[in-house]
C-alpha cells in the first residue's frame, strides 16, 4: 500500500516493516481525527485535495490553485512538493499547533502524515543527527504570509520536542523569550500585516550531538529606522512604544517623564492609528517584561532599555520656533532636558548640536546656526541613531544570553524570517532594500533548486528534459552589480561633492539603466508600460511585480550621517553605543553597500548548509479567516516558482547519494555486497539495488551518484536497515 513501487520483489522483512507502518499509520489516523489522506483513497482525496503536488494528475496552474482552495477550505493550510512546504496563511487560530500535534510528528518520515511544519521541523532535525551537517529553513513569501509565525512555529517545536535537560531548558527558554522582546522592538503595523518584521532575522539554534538545543545566534539585517521618526498612514511605530506608554506601571513612566497617553507623542500618532483592535499593547508589555527576566536582563539592563525607549519619544516632542533671523530655537526645555537626564548626557551639549552645526576651521571652531527644518532633520536622525544602535545592542545582549559555551560538538539549524517583499502606495528607500533583499532570496531559492538541481542531472549524465524557469539574477544585477548597478550609482550620488540630489540620482539611473527590461522611469514610462509615472519616480519589475520607488530621500537615507557635535552626544552613551566610531575620520560604507554586503555573506553561509524550503502565500488582503482570494493566490504561485518547482520535483529525484556512501550504509542488506564489496562502488550499488527489489523506474545511475525518484523507495530500503 505504501510502497507500489517495490511490487512484488518486496523482501519479506520490509513486507513486516511496512505493516507495522500502516499499523502505526492507522493510530495515527485515529489520533489526528481522521485527517490522514492516505494516497489512492479516492474519496478522500477528493475531499480534501492532493497533500503532495507531485501527485496531481496534471500539473496546471489551474489545478494547483483548485487543489490549494480544496484544502485550505477544510483548513489544510499546508502542502507539500516533495520536501517543500506550501502553506496558506489561515488569518485563524488552528489547533494543529501543540504538543499533542508534536508528538505525532517526531521521528516519522516525512510523506507518512499529512503536511506539517513540524514534519519538515522534525525531518530537518534527524537529518542533522544522522549526517552530522547544518541546516538552515528558507521561509519566504510576502509581507503578512506568515513567515514569522512559521519560524515561531518551528523554534517552538525544537523547543519542546528535542531531548533535554535542565541547563538545555535555560538555553531554550532564553531561545523563545528572544522573540517578543525582538518583536517588539523591531515589529510595527504597516498597512500589509499588524506585526510587520521591520528587520531581517537569521538565527541559528545550535545543536549537540545528542540532538539537545545547546544554543542560539541571531544575526539582523538592515532595520527600518525611518520608522522611529515618521509612519504613513494606517501605520504605527514600533510595538516597543505604545507598548511601555500603555502597559509600564505608574511608577516607571514617571521616573521615565511619560504621560499615559499615546496621542501625546508626535512619533506615535503619524499614522494616526495608535490604537488597533488586533493589539493589545497592555498585554504584551507583560510578555516583554517577562521575557526580558528570561533572557536574563538585569535591572541596569532593562532600565537602561527603558529610558532609550523614553528618550526617543520626548526627542520627538523637542520642537522648535524661529528666530527673528529664521534660525531655529526650543519651545522650551521641558523635553530636551529629559532627554538630557535619561541618556545621562550634557543639556547645553545637546541642545547646541540640535541647533547649531559645528564647523571646523583650522585655528576655531564655528557654530552655524540650523534653520527649523534643518533642526527637525538633526532631531530625527539623532532618534533614529539612538534607536538602531539600542536595537543592535538588544540583539547583542540576547546572543551573550543564548550563547553555549561548553559544548563541544555543534551543529546547527538556521531560521531564516525577513521583511517579505512589498509594495505600497509611496514606496522609498525602505522598500527598495526590503525587496531586493526578496529577489536575493528568490535567486537562493533558483540556485538551491531550479539550476542547481538541472545542473547535477546534466553533470551526472541523467537524461533530462529541461524545465524552463525565470532567472531573476537579471534583477539582483540591476541592483547590485558593481560599478553599473543601482546601489553603485546611489554610492557615486552620495560620495559626489557639489549638487548631488536625489534627482540627480534618478538622473545618472537614466542614463546608465535606460534600456534595461527591469527599469522604467518617467522618460521612458510610455515606452514600456502604459501606466504614467510621476517625475521622481523609477520603476522595478521586480520578479514579484512591479514597484514604483519615489526618489525623495534615496541619498539621505544611504547616508544616514550624523553631524560630528551629536555624534559626540550620543557617544556619552558609553556601552550602548560602543559600536559607532567617532574617531574614525574613513567614510563609512552606505546603508545600502552595507546591506548588499551583509546579503552577500548571508547567501554564502547558507550555501554551505543544506536547505528546506516554506514558500508562505497570503490568502488575502484584508487579513480575514476563510477568505481564498484567487487572484492573489495565483499571483503569488507564479512568481515564487512553484509550477516550475513543481515541473523539476516531478520529472526528477527526491533522493540522491554518492554510491560510497550509499553502499556504506545499506551493503549489510545484501549478502553480495556484505561485508565488503570488492568492485567499483557503482557496480555495488546495482547490486544492492537489484537485491531489495528498486523497481528500472525507480532510480537512475549517475556518474557518481545513485538518484532514487521517490522517497517512499528510500524509506522502505532505511527501514531494512534499521531492523
Ligand atoms: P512580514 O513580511 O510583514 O513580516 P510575515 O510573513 O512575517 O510578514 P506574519 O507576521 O507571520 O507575516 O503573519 C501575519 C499574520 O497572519 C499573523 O499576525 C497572524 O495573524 C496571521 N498568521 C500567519 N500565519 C498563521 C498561522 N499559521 N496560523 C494562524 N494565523 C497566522
Ligand atoms: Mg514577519
Amino acid at each position: 500500500l505504501l510502497c507500489p513501487s517495490m511490487g512484488p520483489h518486496m523482501s519479506k522483512v520490509m513486507e513486516s516493516k511496512l505493516q507495522h507502518k500502516i499499523a502505526k499509520n492507522k493510530a495515527l489516523l485515529f489520533a489526528l481525527g481522521g485527517r490522514l489522506d492516505m494516497e489512492g483513497a479516492l474519496t478522500t482525496r477528493d475531499r480534501v485535495g492532493i497533500q503532495d503536488f507531485v501527485l496531481l494528475d496534471e500539473t496546471t496552474e489551474v489545478a494547483i490553485i483548485s487543489n490549494l482552495k480544496k484544502r485550505f477550505s477544510k483548513d489544510l493550510i499546508y502542502t507539500y512538493i516533495g520536501t517543500l512546504i506550501v502553506s496558506v496563511n489561515p488569518y485563524k487560530d488552528l489547533d494543529i499547533y501543540n504538543k499533542k500535534q508534536m508528538d505525532v510528528y517526531m521521528g516519522v518520515n516525512f510523506f507518512e502524515l499529512p503536511p506539517h511544519i513540524y514534519a519538515l521541523a522534525d525531518n530537518a532535525y534527524h537529518t542533522m543527527l544522522t549526517e552530522f551537517n547544518n541546516h538552515f529553513i528558507l521561509i519566504s513569501g510576502e509581507s503578512g504570509a506568515g513567515k514569522t509565525e512559521a519560524s515561531k512555529k518551528i523554534l517552538q517545536y525544537y523547543a519542546v520536542s528535542c531531548p533535554s535537560t535542565t541547563l538545555m531548558n535555560t538555553v531554550r527558554d532564553k531561545m523563545l523569550m528572544s522573540n517578543p522582546v525582538l518583536e517588539a522592538f523591531g515589529n510595527a503595523k504597516t498597512l500589509k500585516n499588524d506585526n510587520s518584521s521591520r528587520f531581517g532575522k537569521y538565527m541559528d539554534i545550535q545543536f549537540d550531538s545528542q540532538g539537545d538545543a545547546v544554543g542560539g545566534h541571531i544575526l539582523n539585517y538592515l532595520l527600518e529606522k525611518s520608522r522611529v521618526v515618521h509612519q504613513n498612514h494606517g501605520e504605527r511605530n514600533f510595538h516597543v512604544f505604545y507598548q511601555l506608554v500603555e502597559g509600564g506601571s505608574d511608577d516607571l513612566l514617571t521616573q521615565l517623564g511619560l504621560k499615559r497617553d499615546v496621542q501625546h507623542y508626535y512619533y506615535l500618532t503619524q499614522g494616526e492609528c495608535a490604537i488597533v483592535s488586533s493589539i493589545n499593547d497592555k498585554n504584551d508589555w507583560k510578555s516583554v517584561k517577562n521575557a526580558l527576566q528570561v533572557i536574563e536582563f538585569d535591572e541596569t539592563n532593562t532600565n537602561h532599555l527603558f529610558r532609550v525607549v523614553a528618550s526617543v519619544l520626548h526627542l520627538g516632542n523637542v520642537h522648535f520656533d524661529p528666530d527673528s533671523k529664521g534660525h531655529a530655537l526650543l519651545k522650551n526645555n521641558t523635553e530636551l532636558n529629559w532627554v538630557s537626564d535619561l541618556l545621562g548626557v550634557d543639556a547645553n551639549n545637546l541642545k547646541e548640536g540640535l541647533t547649531f552645526r559645528k564647523i571646523e576651521a583650522k585655528t576655531e571652531q564655528v557654530l552655524s546656526p540650523f534653520t527649523i527644518d534643518h533642526a527637525i532633520y538633526v532631531r530625527d536622525a539623532l532618534a533614529k541613531a539612538i534607536y538602531g544602535q539600542t536595537f543592535t545592542w538588544l540583539v547583542n545582549r540576547i546572543n551573550e544570553s543564548m550563547e553555549n559555551k561548553d559544548s563541544p560538538r555543534k551543529t546547527v539549524i538556521g531560521l531564516l524570517d525577513i521583511y517579505g517583499f512589498e509594495v505600497f502606495y509611496v514606496n522609498s528607500f525602505e522598500q527598495f532594500c526590503i525587496n531586493y533583499c526578496n529577489e536575493k532570496l528568490q535567486q537562493l531559492f533558483i540556485q538551491l533548486t531550479l539550476k542547481a538541481e538541472q545542473e547535477e542531472y546534466e553533470a551526472e549524465g541523467i537524461e533530462w528534459e529541461p524545465v524552463q524557469f525565470f532567472n531573476n539574477k537579471i534583477i539582483c544585477d540591476l541592483v547590485e552589480e558593481k560599478h553599473r548597478g543601482i546601489i553603485s550609482i546611489l554610492d557615486e550620488e552620495c560620495l559626489r561633492p557639489g549638487d548631488a540630489t536625489d534627482l540627480t540620482f534618478l538622473d545618472r539611473l537614466e542614463e546608465k539603466m535606460g534600456n534595461h527590461p527591469h527599469f522604467v522611469t518617467h522618460r521612458l514610462a510610455d515606452k514600456m508600460t502604459r501606466k504614467t509615472l510621476e517625475r521622481g519616480d523609477f520603476r522595478l519589475l521586480h520578479y514579484a511585480g512591479e514597484v514604483t520607488y519615489c526618489v525623495v530621500g534615496f541619498l539621505d537615507k544611504n547616508n544616514d550621517l550624523l553631524y560630528r557635535n551629536i555624534k559626540n552626544v550620543i557617544c556619552l552613551l558609553q556601552e550602548c553605543f560602543s559600536a559607532v566610531d567617532t574617531t574614525n575620520k574613513r567614510r563609512p560604507e552606505t546603508v545600502a553597500t552595507q546591506f548588499k554586503n551583509s546579503l552577500q555573506k548571508l547567501t554564502e553561509m547558507l550555501m554551505a548548509k543544506e536547505a528546506w524550503y516554506i514558500r508562505c502565500l497570503k490568502s488575502n488582503e484584508s487579513k480575514q479567516p476563510g477568505q481564498f482570494d484567487e487572484a492573489l493566490i495565483r499571483h503569488q504561485v507564479k512568481y515564487l516558482g512553484l509550477m516550475e518547482h513543481l515541473r523539476v520535483r516531478r520529472a526528477g529525484f527526491a533522493y540522491r547519494r554518492k554510491y560510497e556512501d550509499f553502499l556504506k550504509r545499506y551493503k549489510p542488506l545484501c549478502p553480495a555486497t556484505w561485508p565488503h564489496w570488492r568492485g567499483m562502488p557503482a557496480d555495488g550499488v546495482e547490486v544492492l539495488a537489484q537485491h531489495l527489489g528498486y523497481l528500472p523506474d525507480e532510480y537512475k545511475m549517475g556518474r557518481t551518484k545513485i538518484f532514487i525518484r521517490h522517497p517512499r523507495t528510500l524509506y522502505a530500503t532505511e527501514d531494512a536497515y534499521e531492523k
